[in-house]
């Protein structure tokens, strides 16, 4: 049963529909009173918001590690203190982001003013996955505020705490007209969708963002599309292999791998998969011991269905499984595995993986790493690990992905001044830092003219009856 926010903080189960229809319109009518436009009432809103992660802190940690048996390093790095500081930086910036801007302009108006004004769209669906539950739905939801919208705000059904956390919390802190939380599943997605919206914002698989492309069309609704697919790694044979595996095997293991941006598969000589096979060995075993399972820094599989179906990948693996390749149903334990010489055919290299598993695909050269990509979907990042800047160059010029970590994994997207996002079917649109705040914002053009009698006469040429005179040709 479907439990909308709204009013008082109180969740109230309530037949569905009506309540969705009922929610979109209290968040429509707040933003045609104008309550969001005032850039007091958005900075009074975000600063409201960051009180609410300051005061709530443990009980996010608490919520992530009940749906992901989270550590409470990963949840502070990856949720808590990053959605802390990107708001801080969105406070910080607000005056200035929201500024009507002044582009140059040319003689023609020269006593003209010539102003884009950022005007916000309207009212927002933010739709959130479960694997970074925190993160993934506040943060879009922040931006659409800070650029004046009203927001409806649909965390996943599957990271259950964490959605209780934000249906509970939110309408303890923000204005709840303008900012209403929807529980739910796909039922409840799809009633949303049937709704008008003037900007979607969708963090999930390729599959789903289908449906909720095609639902946008409908009433034209501009939509950003956070998706994922297969993201790759190729590493050559110039640089420290030690390093290398322990920022892939890091980017690769945090979340036990349910990561958007997280290293899929690798691709590398066999010379280079022999070294990089050793020095993962080496790095697992000091990270998380001999028996990874009691390690308290590796997370569980969110649910079932999600292990069977990782577990699946594990068995059909078997024969090649260099490192780990245990698993416990009951524990929704899965252990870090990598695998070597794997083939473009084989299961694992169908769908993204979500899982702790890093399957190495051998090539010969940069050559046949860019066919290897090339020959596929567009992902979401492309790693490459090289000190020959031929080579990483080579890679940059002749792949297509939404963006690119060189040397390094998953820590691009702690760079707030690079827009973050997919290209083809790993996503439409960007966001972070001041991308966020355009993301929501309609860029509305504007030319003010005056009435001076100079400016009449200069342009008096544009009036019937015409003259060819005027003319310059
Ligand atoms: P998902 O697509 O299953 O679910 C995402 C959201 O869509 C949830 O809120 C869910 O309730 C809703 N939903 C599910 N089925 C629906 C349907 N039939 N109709 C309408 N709505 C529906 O994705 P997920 O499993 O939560 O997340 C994993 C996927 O998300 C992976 O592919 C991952 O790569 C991707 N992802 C991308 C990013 C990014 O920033 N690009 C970040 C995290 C995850």
């Amino acid at each position: 049963e479907i439990k909308a926010m709204n009013g008082n903080g109180i969740t109230k189960p309530n037949s569905k529909s009506s309540n969705i229809v009922e929610a979109v319109q209290t968040a429509r009518d707040a933003f045609n009173r104008g309550v969001t436009r005032p850039i007091e009432w958005r900075r009074k809103q975000l600063n409201s918001l960051l009180r609410m992660y300051e005061e709530n802190r443990n009980a996010m940690i608490e919520a992530l590690h009940k749906d992901l048996r989270r550590s409470k390093m990963e949840a502070v790095l990856l949720e808590v203190d990053y959605l802390i500081n990107d708001l801080k930086n969105t406070i910080h910036y607000l005056d200035e982001w929201s500024a009507p801007e002044k582009p140059p302009k040319g003689i023609v108006n020269i006593l003209d003013k010539v102003v884009i004004y950022n005007d916000p769209y309207g009212v927002v669906l933010v739709v959130g996955a479960w694997n970074y539950p925190l993160q993934l739905l506040l943060l879009p939801m922040s931006g659409a505020i800070a650029a004046g919208n009203t927001v409806i705000v649909k965390p996943s059904e599957l990271s259950v705490a964490c959605a209780q956390f934000v249906a509970e919390t939110i309408p303890k802190y923000l204005d709840n007209e303008a900012v209403i939380v929807v529980e739910g599943g796909p039922q409840e997605t799809t009633e949303l969708l049937k709704q008008k919206f003037d900007y979607i914002f969708f963090t999930g698989g390729t599959n789903i963002g289908k449906i909720v492309y095609e639902a946008a069309t409908k009433n034209l609704t501009p939509v950003t599309l956070e998706l994922g697919g297969k993201s790759p790694v190729y590493i050559d044979n110039t640089v420290d292999i030690f390093v290398t595996a322990k920022r892939i095997l890091w980017g690769k293991f945090i979340n036990v791998g349910q990561t958007c941006i997280a290293p899929d598969y690798v691709l590398c000589t066999k010379e280079v998969q022999d070294k990089f096979i050793e020095a993962a060995k080496k790095v697992l075993k000091e990270w998380y011991g001999d028996e990874p399972q009691k390690s308290p820094d590796l997370c569980r599989i969110i649910n079932s269905r999600h292990f069977s179906r990782l577990q699946a990948l594990v068995d059909a693996s078997r024969d090649k499984i260099a490192i780990g390749g245990t698993y416990d149903a009951n524990d929704r334990f899965i252990e870090p595995t990598v695998l070597s010489n794997v083939t473009g055919t084989d299961k694992i290299m169908q769908d993204e993986i979500f899982g702790p598993i890093l399957p190495i695909v051998t090539i010969e050269n940069a050559y046949e790493a860019i066919k290897f990509i090339n020959e596929r979907e567009k992902p979401l990042v492309l790693y490459v690990f090289s000190t020959n800047d031929k080579v990483v160059s080579s890679l940059v010029d002749n792949t297509s992905s939404g963006g690119m970590c060189v040397n390094d994994t998953v820590m691009h997207m702690g760079v707030e001044t690079l827009p973050f996002g997919g290209v083809g079917s790993s996503g439409i649109g960007a966001y972070h830092g001041k991308a966020t705040f355009d993301t929501f914002t309609h860029k509305k053009s504007c030319l003010i003219k005056n009435f001076a009698a100079i400016g009449e006469k200069l342009a008096s040429g544009r009036y019937p009856p015409y003259s060819e005179s005027n003319l310059n040709f």
